[in-house]
């Protein structure tokens, strides 16, 4: 049976029964409203160990004003259901006030990594993340935590953030889940009309097509960043955020794709700010 719990006395005791059992915990942190990606990081959680936590908290830090906290889709029973068919040990769903009571004013930051790509249009987006993120490893302690590449730039900053701070936790990253069509799922897509949800595929078509110019021989950048952004143009209402083309691990801009290379790219389509990468 699965459990919920609100409050972090009962996971700091949940987790030390856990560890008395010398039990292995695989740790995903999300913000709910469950689609297939995040059961596929509890799946792989629940092949790799004993206790299985997922924590589902809106966190108000990672959103600016003007962005869509307010909105966000919030689906705990129905979350529950799917975590439990997925073999989930635990929810952590606690309220903003047990993460950040009165008097609060302790947060992580992180340089470089927070402020390319994302950063620079959500300043504070990541030191948001990573403030509740390192809270959450501290009290759960997990042995591994699982995390999305659809955000692998969280990934990265929170994988920088374990290594410099000591946690004792390995951050792995698993692919992105994706639609028939291609779109990467995500809470947010419910924020799409019909019309905005056929056009929100240019961003999967764009990746597609420069994942087929590397593969033909091009290692110019700006050739693959040009003809991404055609294909974003072609879709009236897209607006382009960012199309990068940047080294995976400093996540500088790259010249030339040699070696391990993000494309990455940050679209605008009605309400909906979504976001796409690949690795080649
Ligand atoms: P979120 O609830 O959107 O904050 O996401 C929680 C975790 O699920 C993060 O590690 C995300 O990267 C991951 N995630 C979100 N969407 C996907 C997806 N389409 N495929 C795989 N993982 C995802």
């Amino acid at each position: 049976m699965i459990r919920v719990v609100e409050s972090l006395k009962e996971v700091r005791e949940f987790v030390a029964a856990s560890l008395r059992r010398n039990q292995k915990i695989g740790f995903v942190p999300t913000m709910g409203a469950f689609h297939a990606g995040h059961l596929s990081l509890m799946r792989q959680a629940r092949k790799d160990s004993a206790i299985v936590i997922v924590s589902i908290f809106v966190n108000p830090l990672q959103f600016a004003a003007g962005e869509d906290y307010d909105r966000y889709p919030r689906q705990l029973a129905k979350d529950v259901r799917m975590a439990e068919s997925e073999g989930v040990d635990l929810i952590f769903a606690p309220s903003v006030a047990e993460m950040y009571p009165k008097g609060y004013a302790t947060y992580i930051d992180q340089t470089d990594l927070p402020n390319k790509l994302c950063g620079q249009f959500r300043p504070d987006h990541f030191r948001g993340v990573m403030s509740v993120v390192g809270k959450l490893f501290n009290v759960i302690t997990p042995d591994t935590a699982y995390l999305g590449q659809k955000d692998y730039q969280q990934f990265l900053i929170i994988r920088r953030m374990a290594v410099d701070l000591n946690l004792d936790v390995d951050v792995r990253m698993l692919p992105t889940a994706r639609e028939e069509d291609g779109l990467a799922m995500s809470s947010r897509n419910i924020y799409l009309g019909p019309k905005q949800r056929k056009d929100a595929t240019c961003l999967y078509r764009a990746l597609q097509r420069a994942e087929e110019l590397v593969g033909g021989g091009t290692n110019n950048a700006a050739r693959v960043m040009s003809e991404m952004k055609r294909v974003i143009q072609r879709v009236k209402g897209a607006r382009i955020e960012y199309i990068a083309v940047v080294n995976s691990e400093t996540l500088e801009p790259a010249k030339e794709i040699k070696g391990k290379t993000l494309i990455s790219l940050a679209v605008r389509i009605g309400k909906a700010r979504l976001i796409d990468n690949i690795l080649v």
